[in-house]
């Protein structure tokens, strides 16, 4: 088996599949080149860490595919003052990415396994802007609340009422709604005066959001 070049993979992913498919932002294809994917898989997948779609993860959960977390992250704009939310955890892998772009990231997790694998992930990294909290968020995270940039990496049979009110004015929100199956890749933009504008990033297939407000389990 060919041996495994890690700058050689994430530079092909980069110019082969992320470019072609509209990803532009400098900044996050710098922050795919510096995040280490290959550190929140299963080390038995290590080869496999810039195949362009998702991973298993354990407990019947999956890290997303690279296009997609780069998609997901391109359209929130993310700004170096920025306090982002994510929903679904997993891995971690998506949260260093936010995290090497935002000023600081909370991220919820409903799996105390997967949580505690992705902290000490982050912080054996040396994130120190990620904090990682247990509990269902699909009621998003009310203390620390407003967010710049929410992100939910679950899949909806609705937008959750508390991240629309948890979403600062002016703030983008990426979310996929849909059946168990498919969804539309969603993307929220909440005005200056309160208004949502909704609008459509394509198709995608993420595992479900299980809560209050998403589905039940
Ligand atoms: N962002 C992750 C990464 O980078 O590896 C991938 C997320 S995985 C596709 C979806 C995650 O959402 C799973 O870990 C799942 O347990 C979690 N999840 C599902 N419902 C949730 C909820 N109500 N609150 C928090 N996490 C939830």
């Amino acid at each position: 088996m060919p041996e495994f070049n890690r700058d050689r993979e994430v530079e092909y992913l980069i110019e082969r599949e992320l470019k072609p498919a509209g990803i532009t932002d400098e900044r996050v294809l710098e922050a795919i080149r510096k995040v280490r994917r290959e550190n929140f898989i299963p080390p038995s997948l290590r080869d496999r860490a810039y195949g362009n779609y998702p991973l298993p993860i354990g407990e019947n959960q999956t890290i997303s595919q690279p296009y997609i977390v780069a998609l997901m992250t391109q359209a929130l704009n993310i700004k170096d003052t920025d306090k982002v939310l994510e929903i679904g955890t997993g891995s971690g892998y998506q949260a260093a990415i936010l995290a090497e772009l935002a000023r600081i990231v909370y991220t919820v997790e409903r799996i105390p396994t997967l949580l505690d694998r992705a902290r000490t992930n982050l912080y054996s990294q040396g994130y120190k802007n990620v904090i990682l909290v247990l509990g269902d968020g699909t009621k998003g995270l009310p203390e620390y609340a407003p967010y710049d940039k929410i992100i939910v990496t679950a899949a909806a049979p609705k937008i959750p009422e508390p991240l629309l009110e948890q979403l600062k004015n002016g703030g983008k929100m990426v979310i996929p709604v849909g059946d168990r199956y498919v969804q539309d890749l969603v993307l929220i933009e909440k005005a200056q005066n309160g208004r949502i504008y909704r609008s459509s990033l394509g198709g995608c297939r993420f595992v479900p959001l299980i809560g209050e407000e998403g589905w039940k389990e």
